[in-house]
């Protein structure tokens, strides 16, 4: 089995110990990774210190060259984080409608080299025989990254490549649950970086590194993706030196389908972007309202399409849905389910964990049910989809905003104006017509409410890793 190692200043760091990283398809370690403590998060802060000053003074047309050099890094060793994600992860190789493995490392990839084309020009805001007022951005220092588990290589180069592109060093701590493509990635990444521009902390869950990094002196921001729990904790840790923050967190996503659709034709579409990655995608469509009038015929439609849905290992090319990805998830997905059967909910399909090994729970699809109870207003991020009958559309749009969260939302109809229109009155950060959790990576992407502060993305995106400095020149 092989052992994944830390990396610090540019060096191979291993523990004293390992911990075992586990195949959720098989309820199998296949892979150990050093086992870090908070005495390694110091040492990489002082060698991410130590290599600010020259990483931030490089010319930009070096970090971009080097930057690019990752992503080439990234592609030329594909197959093998591919298999790296879907073993730690489980998501499959290809997956539903082609969300899987193969598109966590082609976006990783993609994310890299357009970050490292973003420019962060000088702004001249005036220019007079008074004086000339510039504005500049500078990069802030040491970012402390922090990382789940649901898409954890994409997630990883979400926040290490704008940190990076914007002249900062970074220390980074994955997810206990799936450290290994990001150690790969690191280890990738070292071989053409600086050393100490790029260190990476993993540790056993309780090893207290997340929080040790949260409340460092010597970091200066944290971007954080994640629970919206943890994401609290968080802020009060980094308080003490007031830490910059990017916080991407939780979602329980709405999505409305207006009358006028054809269920037909849309339910291919909606089953997507509610099971992608067996729900357990941060923008997954989680809540799904559909007008009265074609409520039956919609809920049939989503659970023919769940029942023929292939789920398994998702090593084998055709599966499509793979296990959830650990235990206390499944645990939790049970739970929600068995409350709302408690409630009178009707199972359309599904709605129980799957014989054999691993943590599979069959695609499930569940009407009949309502707000208030905890699978509508909790976030299952797991493969489970309460539909919703609605009458009233300024009704449903109330129902939609009443949430702490605020992460994306959809609205579906043949009318793009009205749906446009409708989709503004949602309090999210991204809101879309047709589609929903399609990012890219030019376009900023962030939540409203408990769902996050900040964005990521585009030059909104890399701008969060700067701080502004007003140069005001007297003539
Ligand atoms: P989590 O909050 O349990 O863990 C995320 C990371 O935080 C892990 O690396 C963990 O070790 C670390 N951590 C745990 N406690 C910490 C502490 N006290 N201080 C610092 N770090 C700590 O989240 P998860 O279960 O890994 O991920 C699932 C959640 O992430 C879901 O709620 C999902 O919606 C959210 N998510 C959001 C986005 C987004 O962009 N908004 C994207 C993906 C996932």
């Amino acid at each position: 089995m092989k052992n994944y190692f830390m990396i610090i200043d540019g060096k191979p760091v291993f523990a004293d110990s390992t911990f075992p990283v586990i195949n959720p398809a098989t309820g199998e370690a296949f892979a150990q990774a050093a086992a870090g403590n908070i005495s390694h998060v110091d040492d990489a802060v002082v060698a991410a210190r130590a290599a600010f000053p020259a990483w931030s003074s490089t010319p930009d047309a070096e970090r971009q060259r080097l930057i690019h050099a990752i992503g080439a890094a990234l592609e030329a060793n594909m197959p093998e984080l591919m298999e790296l994600v879907t073993k730690e992860n489980g998501k499959p190789l290809n997956g539903l409608n082609g969300v899987g493995s193969g598109m966590e490392v082609g976006g990783a990839i993609a994310w890299t080299h357009v970050t490292a084309d973003l420019q962060l020009p000088v702004e001249v805001i005036q220019d007079n025989d008074e004086a000339r007022i510039e504005v500049h951005r500078k990069p802030l220092g040491v970012v402390g990254s922090i990382t789940p588990w649901n898409w954890p290589l994409m997630i990883a180069i979400w926040h290490v490549i704008p940190a990076l592109r914007a002249g900062n060093t970074v220390v980074l701590k994955p997810s206990e649950l799936t450290p290994v493509a990001t150690l790969r990635f690191v280890e990738l990444a070292n071989a053409i970086l600086p050393p100490g521009v790029l260190n990476i902390v993993t540790g056993r869950s309780g090893s207290g590194i997340g929080a040790a990094i949260a409340k460092h002196p010597g970091i200066d921001k944290i971007v954080f993706t994640g629970s919206t729990p943890t994401g609290k904790q968080i802020m009060q840790n980094a308080a003490g030196n007031l830490k910059r923050m990017t916080l991407e967190l939780g979602g329980n996503d709405a999505g409305i389908v207006l009358s006028d659709v054809d269920p037909k034709a849309i339910a291919s579409k909606l089953f997507g972007v509610a099971f992608n990655n067996n729900g357990q995608t941060c923008a997954c469509l989680k809540r799904l309202y559909v007008h009265e009038s074609i409520y039956e015929e919609l809920c049939a439609e989503l659970a023919s399409i769940a029942r023929k849905t292939i789920v398994g290992n998702g090593m084998s090319p055709e599966t499509q849905l793979g296990p959830v990805q650990n235990q206390a998830q499944l645990s939790f997905v049970q739970e929600l389910a068995e409350d709302a059967r408690s409630h009178g909910a009707r199972f359309l399909c599904g709605g129980r964990v799957m014989d054999g090994v691993g943590y599979f729970y069959e695609p499930t699809v569940v009407a009949d049910v309502t707000d208030g109870i905890r699978l509508v207003d909790e976030e299952p991020f797991g493969p489970i989809l309460p539909v919703i009958k609605y009458s009233d559309i300024d009704d449903v749009i109330r129902r939609a905003n009443n949430s702490p969260n605020g992460l994306g939302g959809s609205i579906w109809s043949n009318d793009r104006a009205k749906a446009a229109e409708l989709a503004l009155r949602l309090e999210c950060g991204t809101a879309w017509v047709n589609e929903h959790g399609a990012i890219q990576p030019d376009a900023p992407f962030g939540g409203v409410k408990q769902s996050g502060i900040g964005v990521e993305f585009g030059r909104y995106g890399l701008e969060e890793y700067t701080s502004i400095q007003t140069l005001k020149i007297m003539k």
